[in-house]
């Protein structure tokens, strides 16, 4: 075992490339600062997620602008240049907050939660986006907001990133002009709307964990039905295509950041759909960059038609095993 790390280890300075040149931003997910350090020493190019409610849940109160700040400015100035995507606050659903007083609900998971907080509460919003903005100036950051389901919703999220634009510029407080703004794609809504939606924004990441969840009606906390929680489904490979075809098609970035980013199993499936960049834990980058390095893009390319033919979630399994057999 103390060998395979070693050999793992010896790749971390390793491009991420397969043999036929398609190259995959290989990043890593965070919730804290100290996350950050692990990141970059598992080779991670950049962080393709910073889930920043833990920010939020740390205290018993909201955090300041100012205590924002110093957290992201501290991880894009760590970061050196190398992207940083922060995440607006993605509360509710199975992350709580004590001192946010949320009535209970039937259903969290379709409820209040995430961006519809932040356009319900754009105080609070506001004062993360200021953070953000400000933050930008420190590094390469990009926005993107959680759990989408409207252009409405993109374009109300932007008119509050406007407004914080405009007070800074008005205080004299520099930031990135050009700061990139993306979505999570993680509701079957934004899957079929995502011709539409990837004209409104820069770039979009798969959120795979809610994006599963959602499309196959399986809460992915209930271990009850753990079974049914399926990422190779049909119905989600249909899904993931829609998406990166969609982004393709207008010239935007397309990501992905859910569980299934750091799935071996899964690396021919990004590769056929010329997805653009991973984000995962850090746990998962090396052993992803090891496979992707032998694994060609051309022939992801042939195995997609095969899984998409397949009826059965054992039927996508079995393939793609054969497939990674081939490989390893
Ligand atoms: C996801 O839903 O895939 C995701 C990355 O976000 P979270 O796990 O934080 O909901
Ligand atoms: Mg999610």
């Amino acid at each position: 075992q103390k060998e395979a790390r070693k050999q793992l280890n010896s790749i971390a300075g390793h491009r991420p490339v397969t043999p036929d040149g398609k190259m995959l931003e290989l990043a890593a997910n965070i919730s804290s600062y100290k996350e950050l350090e692990i990141a970059l020493s598992s080779g991670a190019h950049g962080v393709g997620l910073f889930r920043t409610e833990f920010l939020y849940m740390d205290r018993n109160r909201f955090p300041r602008e100012e205590e924002q700040f110093e957290v992201y400015r501290s991880v894009a100035e760590r970061l050196e240049g190398e992207p940083l995507i922060i995440r607006t606050l993605d509360i509710g659903g199975d992350k709580q907050l004590d001192y946010f007083n949320m009535t209970e609900e039937d259903n969290p998971f379709l409820g209040y939660r995430a961006i519809r907080i932040s356009l319900h509460r754009k105080d609070l919003f506001k004062t993360q986006l200021r953070a953000v903005l400000r933050a930008s100036f420190y590094g390469q950051v990009k926005l993107m907001y959680p759990l989408i389901s409207s252009v409405e919703e993109v374009r109300a999220a932007n008119a509050v990133l406007a407004e914080a634009k405009r007070e800074l510029e008005a205080e004299g407080i520099p930031f990135d002009k050009g700061l990139k703004v993306g979505i999570m794609i993680e509701v079957p809504a934004a899957v079929i709307i995502a011709d539409l939606l990837a004209q409104e924004v820069d770039f979009f990441s798969i959120g795979t964990n809610d994006l599963v969840q959602f499309t196959l009606a399986v809460d992915r906390m209930n271990e009850e039905i753990s079974h049914l929680y399926e990422p190779f489904h049909p119905a989600v490979l249909r899904m993931l295509k829609l998406t990166a075809e969609a982004a393709k098609r207008n010239g935007i970035k397309v990501g992905v950041c859910g569980e299934l980013a750091g799935d071996l199993r899964a690396l021919p499936i990004w590769l056929s759909l010329d997805v653009d960049e991973l984000s995962m834990s850090s746990h998962s980058i090396l052993q992803v960059k090891e496979r992707l390095l032998s694994t060609s893009q051309k022939d992801s390319r042939v195995l997609l038609p095969q899984l998409l033919e397949c009826r059965t979630s054992a039927d996508i399994h079995e393939k793609l095993k054969q497939f990674a057999d081939g490989v390893a």
